[in-house]
């Protein structure tokens, strides 16, 4: 059916850039070949089968432990953007920026809205936070974390002694993840999507070099870690992406769930006190002694 793309089209879009960039092999891990099956087979089924259909199950993706953090399989089949071109950085991460509206290999998925809501702050930034996903609000203002999660960050923020605009705001997916008759209902991002849009966080690292990153909530981590460990087994350590130092933490949402008083507040504290201690930002005891009591 014209104008329809399958999930094999994007592969193979990706495999013609990559040689058009002059790569000659990809490496395919075990999960990755498995997925590859299941497109092939897609790919063969008769023409009176849905062209768009639901993507099938995807294949099990094998997770770390956390005591050995690594990317998620499917990165093996995400691309990394064309090089981002310009002379700073910002107008080489609004050349991402203008590649993230039109990406195929998400686009392809069919399970992504439209918008594309891509990341805010200062390219110069020594702190990145990294969300999961645009909610309904983020679509709604074009703007990572501006809803009441994004409420929630500004005050974690205010109680470093920084402003939103000091610190790079992204997240690993670039589109609202679309549910049957969504309104202002919002989901986490899959792992497909995930992976389909994870050249992008990856080239925003490789630009802002932050000094470090934290990565809110279970989900992000699941994303730049490839771990399915919980935010409460996660957190506490350090571990590094592409180089960087990465802290998990809760994510904003979650803290205006919880039940817990100041405990998980608390805990969410002290993970900001461990990123200012590590950049040398001025804590004082004030600081040091935020939600102590229950
Ligand atoms: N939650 C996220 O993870 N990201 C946003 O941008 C908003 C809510």
């Amino acid at each position: 059916m014209p104008g329809v793309t399958r999930p094999v089209d994007a592969l193979l879009d990706f495999l013609r850039a990559e040689e058009a960039r002059g790569v000659s092999h990809v490496h395919l891990d075990a999960d990755a070949r498995a997925i590859l099956r299941e497109l092939a087979i897609q790919a063969k089924r008769p023409a009176a089968a849905p062209a768009r259909p639901t993507p099938a199950k995807p294949a099990p993706v094998r997770l770390e432990s956390p005591a050995s953090p690594s990317v998620p399989p499917l990165s093996a089949l995400s691309s990394q953007p064309v090089a981002p071109s310009g002379d700073s950085k910002a107008a080489r991460l609004d050349s991402l920026r203008r590649q993230a509206e039109t990406w195929r290999p998400a686009r392809a998925l069919g399970t992504l809205r439209e918008t594309m809501v891509f990341a805010t702050g200062d390219p110069d930034a020594e702190i990145m936070l990294v969300g999961e996903a645009p909610g309904y609000e983020e679509e709604r203002q074009g703007e990572p974390f501006v809803g009441p999660a994004g409420q929630k960050l500004n005050d974690i923020l205010k109680a470093m002694g920084l402003a939103r605009e000091q610190v790079y705001i992204s997240n690993i997916v670039k589109f609202r993840p679309a549910m049957p008759g969504q309104t202002t209902n919002n989901r986490a991002p899959s792992v497909e999507e995930m992976a389909s849009c994870l050249p992008f966080i990856r080239s925003e690292i490789e630009i802002v070099r932050p000094k470090c990153i934290v990565a809110l909530g279970g989900t992000a981590a699941t994303g730049l870690l490839g771990s399915a460990d919980a935010v409460a087994k996660l957190r506490g350590r350090w571990y590094e992406f592409d180089g960087v130092p990465l802290r998990v933490t809760y994510h904003p949402s979650y803290l205006l769930r919880t039940t817990s008083g100041n405990t998980d507040k608390r805990k969410v504290w002290e993970d900001m006190l461990e990123v200012m201690e590590r950049l040398g930002l001025p804590i004082s005891d004030k600081q040091r002694g935020y939600f102590l009591k229950p």
